[in-house]
């Protein structure tokens, strides 16, 4: 049997007239949705795309931008999609280190890529989030049915890039298999069906998105509601329509903000998912007091797919990720040893199975550190699993930051703050936001007492996504440290922590 990510999970459907996707303003049936993707497939195919190839891309969510994740995928490329923050200078890194044989960006950004994709001797191609744009014309030349090209249960169906602590992001290679089983999983865990549909508002360079949500969603025959972006206005507008909603926590807080948020205006939903960030447990209870439902939080990550999930049916508890998945082999391990610890105590997650990533692009350093020799992957998450087998979330190795579900590396702002004239040293921190999860914060050591904090904001605007810029940049004296002569940041984020309370 085929192991194809795409036939299991795109293969046409009983009922290909069925709507797949609605936008706000068209219905996409399962059957124009694979011509589209046939279409899109022929033509990657004719721009010179061979097995294993790379199509890099940063657009704007659309039902094309989906549809060429797809094509991808049955073309026998390998995806890889970009965070549409990121500025031209970040793209020369991912575009030097990955070698796309295809690029394809915004019209706005072509100029700026265009010597990038020549130095690689990549093709470059432009979509706009309306659809416009030179891939879409391209595709129009070409015509289905296009047979899915066959790969191997191993070979790389996406590479999705997290940066890493050192400064340097890696590319994290995916299988089919990985994506595939992961979806198979949440399947049967989350009871999905071809009679769900699934408000869609998370982006779609993410594995949240992308994976977790649209891998599913295809797989099983269901339907999405498929927008740009979130706004609890729109959310409350589809609601009616709607079975599920898979979000970050911010989509929760925004929603218990809203006036219109009730009981009834949920009363078609059967379930809530969160994850890709912690759920505060007082939205988790503020929201079951509502709606009488109880969101279900799941943990996962780039790496590994999702990994371990609160129960469908049975007690949903605040504050907890809840229990490996099926097939997810979990081990709570002492930091240094790496030796399983028993329950109660703290330690890292580690974890092996069909969902753990197969390395980081050609980094085999930077893979073999991340694996031990039994095959478990050493996730950098800290958690405790309790009694009764829930497992909890207290926190990240590494001085991780994450803003509105999206991660920020402290260490890659605090270079970019160091090179600022009239600045001696930095430290970054995320404190928490009610509304983000956590906020990025700089405190900045200055040699040029003159510096304000506008400066510094100015400084970075150019150079980093904003979604990594500091909400807030502090002046101290001097940053504490201990006696090894390193930066305390847990006594930095204990100062700080009610800056944005
Ligand atoms: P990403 O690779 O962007 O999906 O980020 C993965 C990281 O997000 C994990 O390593 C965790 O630190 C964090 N994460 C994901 N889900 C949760 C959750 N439910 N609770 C706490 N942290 C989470």
């Amino acid at each position: 049997m085929s192991n194809h990510l795409y036939d299991g999970v795109f293969a046409p459907h009983a009922d290909s007239t069925k709507t797949f996707l609605y936008t706000a303003d068209r219905e996409i049936s399962f059957a124009e949705f694979t011509a589209l993707t046939d279409r899109i497939a022929a033509m990657l195919v004719a721009q010179g795309l061979a097995p294993g190839d790379r199509v890099a891309v940063q657009a704007d969510k659309s039902v094309l931008l989906f549809a060429l994740y797809a094509a991808t995928v049955k073309a026998g490329g390998v995806y890889l999609p970009l965070n549409t923050g990121y500025t031209p200078a970040e793209l020369d890194y991912f575009l030097g280190d990955a070698k796309p044989r295809i690029v394809v960006t915004s019209s706005a950004a072509a100029e700026a890529i265009t010597p990038i994709a020549a130095r690689i001797g990549a093709v470059l191609m432009t979509l706009d989030g309306d659809e416009s744009g030179s891939l879409s014309k391209a595709a129009m030349q070409h015509e289905g049915p296009f047979t899915a090209v066959p790969r191997g249960s191993e070979d790389l169906a996406a590479i999705l890039y997290t940066s890493g602590t050192t400064g340097r992001s890696k590319g994290a290679k995916l299988c089919h298999r990985n994506l595939r089983s992961n979806a198979e999983v949440l399947r049967k865990y989350w009871r999905f069906t071809a009679d769900d549909t699934l408000l869609h508002m998370l982006p779609i360079y993410h594995t949240h998105g992308l994976f977790v949500a649209s891998n599913l969603l295809a797989m099983v025959g269901g339907s999405m509601i498929f927008l740009p972006k979130f706004s609890a206005d729109v959310a409350l507008e589809w609601m009616p329509k709607a079975t599920s909603m898979m979000g970050v926590p911010t989509f929760y807080t925004r929603l218990l903000d809203h006036e219109g948020f009730t009981a009834k205006a949920s009363s078609h939903m059967r379930l809530f998912i969160s994850g890709s960030a912690p759920l505060l447990a007082e939205t988790h209870r503020q929201f079951e007091e509502l709606t009488g439902m109880a969101i279900l939080e799941r943990y996962g990550m780039t790496e590994t797919n999702m990994s371990t999930s609160n129960p469908f049916e049975g007690d949903r508890r605040a504050g907890t990720v809840g229990f490996a998945l099926p097939g997810v082999e979990i081990r709570i391990a002492d930091a240094k040893t790496g030796t399983p610890l028993p329950d109660g105590e703290i330690g890292i997650i580690e974890q092996r199975g069909d969902n753990v990533f197969l390395g980081y692009w050609e980094m085999p350093e930077k893979t073999a550190e991340s694996f031990h020799e039994d095959g478990f992957f050493i996730t950098g998450d800290m958690a405790v699993r309790d009694a009764d087998g829930y497992i909890s979330i207290v926190g990240r190795d590494k001085d991780l930051i994450i803003s509105g579900g999206l991660n920020v590396y402290p260490k890659e702002v605090e270079g970019m703050i160091d090179d600022i004239e009239g600045v001696l040293e930095s430290a970054v921190i995320g404190v928490p936001h009610r509304d983000f999860g956590e906020a990025v914060v700089a405190v900045v050591v200055r040699e040029d007492k003159g510096l304000e904090a506008a400066m510094v904001e100015a400084a970075l605007a150019g150079q980093l996504a904003k979604f990594k810029q500091p909400k807030a940049v502090l002046f101290t004296d001097a940053l504490p440290r201990n006696s090894m002569g390193k930066v305390q940041k847990a006594e930095l984020r204990k100062t700080h922590t009610d800056l944005f309370a």
